[in-house]
């Protein structure tokens, strides 16, 4: 059977390398499991290896799902999009991880979508690219501190596993890559309206050079605050890359607060 050709409008690095492809398939030990973009199955064939886990995958690419079907017929395969996948129908019940080589072009798609299940998802890992693995992992008041990082960290602890070359793939991406695990903290909610939490860190990052005073504006003018609290003024005059995940849930506390009564 001929191999899949490599497209690139779908994200496609087949990896090469087994033993990279086991370390992956072993960052899961059990449970309910969501592979994104299987390719040519070289992460399925460990993942099926493993009674523990309960496997099923998913694949936009019609090339791939017939390789796949004919070298995995065992597999639980579903041929669609993930990102428009409903997940809820697919798995109706209970708790499932999410593990993938993930197709790199929709990379941060694919974590939004995570945090929308977020309460459905206990881990999920795989490779991602090196710079979009170190942004997921990074402390505030560093470069890489962004959107991504503060709202998966308010609900995710996250490893950077290991660093992947780019010569274990074919073809090999421009980049390097990572691999990361993603484990649910034991914040089951966050202590603030969570919409508005999410609203303020995606608001105060869309300047992230700027104090928050200007990037923020249009939030509290729209909102009609009046900013008549000290702390809110304070952090008015911070950068949101300075600011921890505790930090942007006091603000979206005060926010609401000088919201009330206006
Ligand atoms: N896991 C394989 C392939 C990685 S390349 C390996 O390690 O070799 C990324 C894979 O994701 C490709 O197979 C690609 O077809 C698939 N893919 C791309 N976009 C997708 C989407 N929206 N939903 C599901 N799979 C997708």
């Amino acid at each position: 059977m001929q191999q899949v050709r490599a497209k690139k409008f779908l994200g496609q690095h087949f990896l090469t390398d087994l033993t990279v492809a086991q370390k992956i398939a072993e960052t899961l030990t059990s449970g309910r499991t969501i592979e994104i973009g299987p390719g040519m199955g070289v992460l399925t064939q460990y993942l099926l290896k493993n009674s523990q886990i309960h496997l099923t995958a998913i694949e936009i690419d019609r090339e791939s799902v017939v390789y796949l079907r004919e070298w995995y017929p065992e597999l639980d395969l579903v041929e669609g999009d993930f990102l428009k996948l409903d997940l809820d129908k697919l798995i109706p019940e209970g708790e499932f991880n999410v593990i993938g080589n993930y197709p790199y072009n929709i990379s941060s798609q694919i974590f939004f979508k995570v945090l929308d299940y977020k309460d459905r998802i206990p881990v999920c890992s795989g490779m991602i690219q090196k710079e979009v693995a170190e942004r997921l992992a990074s402390k505030p008041g560093k470069k890489a501190y962004g959107i991504l990082s503060v709202l998966l960290q308010a609900y995710y602890d996250i490893e950077y596993l290991f660093t992947v070359d780019e010569h274990v793939f074919n073809p090999p991406p421009k980049v390097k890559s990572a691999v990361i695990r993603m484990t649910r903290n034991k914040r089951r909610r966050l202590d603030c309206d969570e919409a508005l939490f999410k609203t303020v860190v995606k608001t105060a990052f869309n300047q992230r050079r700027k104090q928050m005073r200007n990037s923020l504006r249009n939030l509290v003018e729209s909102l009609k605050l009046k900013v008549e609290s000290e702390r809110l003024e304070w952090f008015l005059t911070r950068r949101p890359e300075q600011l921890s995940v505790e930090e942007f849930i006091e603000l979206t506390n005060l926010i609401e607060k000088s919201h009330v009564g206006n």
